[in-house]
């Protein structure tokens, strides 16, 4: 288990911030709340930390500009206030954020952007993009499409989804809550607070209870379940309270927080569920150059693939056999079967002549990939790919 570490020291961070944070019900958007937040972000990008921020709100805003009387909201009715909310909330960041010359890029993801392999790769790309250009992507739940059947509903599992998306390496949950208790606080004077949480067992889950504030859709149940899709995947996570301002300074100043530990490292974690969780929806066959080429971890180019079987999507699972005819890696597929059929033993300048498009050079990318088979000698494959240990 890594330890708890200044949060300058993390290579990738994604912020989560609860409505009642940033939306006071009467008087609308906290706006010196945001400018302070926007400044403890930008300090952590001057140290070289990638920010994305999960930003909640649209809806509490939205009924705000609205005027809609309290209580819980139909389904058309938040959709509404989504949409009236979501266009203040991004401008507020965007002009919050460029104060200190950051360029702010808002995404907005529904359920199936995260879960179909597909669309997951197209919003990573654009996040992976935005954050090599230093912007800071803004990032909420699509409400205004979102169905009760079809949404996350709350941000703290969005955030964690966004987390193993971009490979961040922490999650921080800020909400009005300050950590994990071993009971609700406010129900039992005995609670006691958790600092340090090395793992998410049963008996932290049933830690959890229920209990949410009426501006904000998640409690500690959610967080919890954050916590799991987070660790699992090698991310820390601190549950910390933004309630008192510059959250960030606040955590760096030893305020009290509960940081939970990563499991694994995310890399490691990520292809773990490459090669175990999907079944291949078919197969690249390559030759001896490129069996050797991905053993030293390069990524699979069209050029070294000799035969594809199967029918699948880009994004699908495929697995990757070797001239002998044993599958020796997996990998999220570049391209759909028909154009990998096309591109086959091709030079990856080749590619936009063929299908009209600059598409990827590699028809998997090692970022996608895992070694499921032994390439050279064990303890050549063991330095090689750990993922396995
Ligand atoms: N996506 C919702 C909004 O922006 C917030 C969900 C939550 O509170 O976690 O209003």
């Amino acid at each position: 288990m890594t330890t708890r570490k200044s949060l300058g020291r993390y290579r990738r961070v994604v912020i989560k911030i609860g409505s009642a944070l940033l939306v006071d019900r009467k008087t609308g958007l906290k706006k010196a709340w945001l400018d302070a937040m926007c400044r403890d972000i930008a300090a952590l990008k001057a140290k070289g930390v990638d920010v994305l921020v999960v930003s909640s709100g649209a809806i509490a805003l939205g009924r705000s500009v609205l005027d809609l009387p309290s209580g819980a909201l139909k389904l058309e009715e938040s959709q509404a206030s989504a949409a009236v909310g979501q266009i203040a909330l991004a401008r507020a960041w965007s002009e919050s954020l460029s104060r200190d010359e950051i360029v702010a890029g808002q995404i907005l993801l529904t359920l199936g952007d995260t879960e179909e392999r597909r669309r997951y790769l197209n919003a990573r790309a654009t996040i992976n993009q935005l954050l090599k250009i230093g912007a800071v992507p803004i990032i909420n739940e699509n409400d205004t499409v979102a169905t009760s059947e079809i949404r996350y509903g709350d941000n703290d599992r969005l955030a964690a989804r966004v987390a193993t998306m971009a490979g961040a390496d922490l999650l921080i949950l800020l909400s009005d809550i300050d950590g994990l208790y071993t009971a609700p606080p406010h129900l039992d004077p005995q609670a006691e607070f958790l600092a340090t949480i090395a793992e998410i067992t049963p008996e932290i889950e049933a830690m959890a209870g229920g209990a949410a504030s009426e501006l904000s859709r998640g409690g500690m149940r959610t967080k919890i379940d954050a916590g799991k899709i987070a660790t699992t995947a090698g991310c820390a996570m601190i549950i910390a309270s933004g309630k008192a301002g510059s959250p960030l300074s606040a955590i760096e100043n030893g305020a009290r927080s509960s940081w939970f530990a990563p499991s694994r490292t995310p890399v490691t974690a990520r292809k773990t569920w490459i090669a175990g969780q999907l079944q291949p929806a078919g197969e690249l066959h390559v030759d001896e150059g490129a069996a050797a080429a991905l053993g030293a971890g390069k990524s699979l180019l069209p050029a070294g693939v000799r035969k594809v079987i199967g029918l699948f999507s880009r994004g699908d699972t495929v697995a990757i056999v070797g001239p002998q005819g044993r599958e020796i890696a997996r990998g999220l597929a570049g391209y759909d079967a028909e154009e990998a059929r096309q591109i086959t033993g091709r030079k990856s300048t080749e590619i936009e002549a063929i299908l009209g498009y600059a598409g990827r050079a590699a028809m998997i990318h090692r970022d996608d990939m895992v070694m499921t088979s032994q390439i050279g000698s064990k303890s050549e494959r063991q330095k090689k790919d750990t993922s396995y240990a």
